[in-house]
């Protein structure tokens, strides 16, 4: 019991003992809100709540494991239920699927079956996609699910032309997902908070059951997710929520800051907890981090100050272009590697998209540097992965079209485009499945009987495996492996493609199937294999335990923290995002992101832009992210590159003549081997260095003049 009290200040102890009624702690980065979850986890256990009380609703599923850890240290061995918003509604909706039309063992949709579907609905609903895309088409659908607007009401309220075109959609869509009894992401969230909302004793028995709901980053939350926690907190209204306004990130995916804002008046008698003292970073990093927050309007203040030691102050760096930057970073983390006192896991490199890592994933690669690109969604998108993982989910969902479009004619048995198009049409007019339509090929007329015998043969093999469906998942796909010749298909198709290893894939599924068979000895169905495969999140793959260096989004890094931190391409377009910049909320949004970057760091951090960048192939210059001139620089150490170009000089009068300009050191280690047995699997990806791009090769010649003034030049 004193474990659980003893390391905290008064104000973090206040909201751990605070048990019954509503409870929002709102307090800037790293002063305790996680460990306050954790820890008022463990304290109501031990004050007899029944484990089977408490839910624990986090944003991702990496978050929702660290925390199961910490409370397990705190108080082992007790199930209480932690996991992502998503993985809640997945779980309550397979006890409730009939009440919205589902069928228990229904189908997750991943993003691009989502855009199969989404396709296959925009045809069937007959309208012209000249003026909004099929993705600007899908977006007003997800938006609508995330603020809980059902069709009908979308289809009274459409006004601008692309809605109205997306308000016919998405009937047509849902129809179409019900009848494969599938959901898409959005709407395990939609799905359940209607329930709740079309059903008062399903929601009372839930408020009832889960009597102490907890949300970590609330500032996070959508129209959905809030009314999904308000209701389950009616008649128990224990919700507790933590947040941070100035972190929230998600507001393009509908996250609405007001959920939190309006907390205290969703809740009249909450008890308002605010932490002031920030225990992750030195005062340097905090300095720069709220300088920079300041900017933001649309904010309340907040006091943040930390008795952690001084550190060195933060960076602002220079570069020529993105491959020097890639290639002195890695010098960097080599050399702070030498100097012996930091390990590969301690760091970290942020960038605002994924595609900015490839030089880095180079250069780090070159010095021997062990890394880690946090993606997790990237493996079961590969092409043999998800083709197994269509195999098993039509098995366990014979209504699912898009897993049957996928493996119908994979590996090839000669039923091509025509036909599968045929069997659809026949599905869609007799509104049944595919598979379905499939078992009655003699019936469509317009196909041949080569067709018809094709189409049989499919249904006798998927007949086959569906006997399988109750044996241990390992036995399941090695069968179906097998019974489909799986391996010699690929292994045909990769000779074309001059692809070494194919069935490294496989054999990864596999194990991973394994794994699951292992963690679930009683209550391994397909059914959980599959919705916890679909609700596999960016930062997933991410392995504490892994000595290597992380490369993430900016997005992924939210709740984590790292010793020593890079933010890379602070650039106009980038950060601020290109498309943010008509406006100001998405503007600040953006700012708040950056924020979340350097607020990351515990000891040392670094921002860094280029002077040019290359695009797609095209190098183009580089204006520096109008957020670096907002920081204090006085405070930081600014490092500009030692050449320089006319472009720049352009913007030196903009800022002050007393920034301290430290000249780039020369470089004194090219190299370090670390040790790694365990190399990433993410390098099998990588460029070979013959394909690195032009630009990496024409170093000395950017050369054009020497700087004017000692001024830097952003
Ligand atoms: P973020 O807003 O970034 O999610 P947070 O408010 O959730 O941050 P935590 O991650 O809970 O902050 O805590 C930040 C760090 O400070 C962690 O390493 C945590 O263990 C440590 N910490 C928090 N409170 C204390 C305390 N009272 N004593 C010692 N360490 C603490
Ligand atoms: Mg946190």
């Amino acid at each position: 019991m004193e474990a659980i009290t003893n390391n905290l200040t008064a104000a973090q102890a206040e909201a751990v003992t605070h048990i019954d009624g509503p409870l929002l702690i709102i307090a800037g980065p790293g002063s305790g809100k996680t460990r306050v979850v954790t820890h008022r986890i463990a304290h109501m256990l031990h004050r007899g709540v029944r484990p089977f009380q408490i839910a624990a609703l986090t944003f991702t599923n990496k978050a929702a494991d660290e925390m199961r850890m910490r409370v397990n240290l705190l108080a082992p061995g007790q199930p209480v239920w932690m996991g992502t918003f998503h993985r809640f509604c997945a779980q309550q909706l397979r006890r409730y699927a009939s009440m919205v039309g589902l069928q228990e063992n229904y189908s997750i949709y991943d993003t691009s079956d989502s855009k199969s579907a989404m396709k296959r609905a925009i045809a069937a609903a007959g309208v012209s996609t000249t003026h909004s895309t099929p993705e600007q088409i899908a977006s007003a659908i997800s938006r609508a699910k995330n603020r809980l607007i059902t069709p009908e009401i979308m289809q009274q309220q459409s006004g601008r032309a692309s809605d109205s075109v997306a308000a016919r959609v998405y009937p047509v869509y849902q129809q179409q997902l019900l009848l494969a009894n599938a959901v898409d992401f959005d709407d395990l969230l939609y799905h359940f908070a209607r329930l709740l909302r079309e059903n008062p004793e399903v929601r009372g028995e839930l408020d009832a059951k889960l009597k102490y709901i907890m949300v970590d980053e609330y500032q996070d939350t959508n129209l959905a997710q809030y009314a999904i926690v308000r209701a389950m907190s009616v008649d128990h209204p224990n919700l507790a929520v933590t947040g941070d306004p100035d972190q929230s990130i998600y507001g393009w995916r509908g996250a609405d800051l007001n959920n939190i804002l309006d907390f205290e008046k969703d809740y009249p008698n909450v008890k308002t907890v605010r932490l002031e003292q920030n225990y992750r970073s030195t005062p340097n990093i905090l300095a720069v981090a709220d300088q920079l927050i300041r900017h933001n309007r649309r904010r309340k203040p907040k006091e943040l100050f930390t008795e952690n030691p001084d550190g060195e102050n933060v960076i602002l760096r220079q570069y020529e272009d993105g491959y020097q930057e890639a290639d002195e970073i890695a010098d960097e983390i080599a050399t702070q590697m030498m100097a012996g006192n930091a390990e590969p896991r301690d760091f970290a490199i942020f960038c605002r998209m994924n595609a900015l890592t490839r030089s880095l994933e180079h250069a780090l690669r070159n010095r021997g540097l062990p890394y880690q690109i946090v993606n997790g969604v990237e493996f079961y998108q590969r092409k043999e992965v998800k083709d197994l993982l269509a195999y098993l989910h039509l098995i366990n969902n014979p209504s699912h079209d898009v897993a049957f479009q996928r493996v119908v004619n994979t590996p090839t048995r000669g039923i091509g485009a025509t036909t599968i198009g045929r069997l659809q049409r026949f599905a869609d007019s007799q509104r049944i499945p595919m598979l379905e339509a499939a078992r009655r090929a003699n019936e469509i007329d317009a196909l041949s009987k080569r067709a018809v015998t094709m189409v049989s043969k499919f249904v006798t093999i998927y007949d086959r495996l569906r006997k399988k469906a109750t044996a241990s998942l390992e036995d399941l796909l090695r069968y179906l492996v097998e019974e489909t010749h799986y391996i010699d298909f690929l292994e045909k198709s990769a000779m074309e493609k001059e692809d070494a290893n194919p069935a490294a894939n496989v054999d990864e599924l596999i194990s991973a199937a394994v794994e699951f068979d292992r963690m679930h000895p009683d209550d391994g169905s397909l059914d959980a294999f599959l919705e916890q495969v679909a609700l596999v999140a960016d930062t997933d793959a991410f392995e504490d335990s892994n000595n290597r260096v992380t490369l993430m989004t900016l997005h992924a890094a939210k709740g984590l923290e790292f010793p020593r931190v890079f933010v890379i391409a602070v650039e106009d377009g980038l950060l601020p995002h290109a498309r943010s910049k008509e406006n100001d909320q998405q503007l600040e949004e953006e700012r708040r992101l950056l924020f979340v970057g350097i607020t990351r760091a515990k000891q040392w951090c670094q921002l860094s832009y280029a002077k040019r960048r290359s695009v797609r192939g095209d190098v183009r210059p580089v204006i520096p992210s109008m957020f670096l001139s907002e920081l204090p620089r006085a405070d930081m150490t600014v490092i500009e590159s030692q050449r320089d170009y006319d472009f720049f000089d352009s913007v030196d009068e903009e800022y002050p003549d007393s920034w301290d300009i430290v000249q780039e050191p020369a470089t004194t280690i090219q190299s370090v081997a670390i040790e790694s047995n365990d190399a990433p699997s993410t390098v099998d990806r990588l460029p070979n260095a013959s394909v690195i791009p032009d630009l990496y090769m024409d170093e000395p010649s950017a050369v054009t003049k020497k700087p004017k003034s000692s001024k830097p030049s952003i």
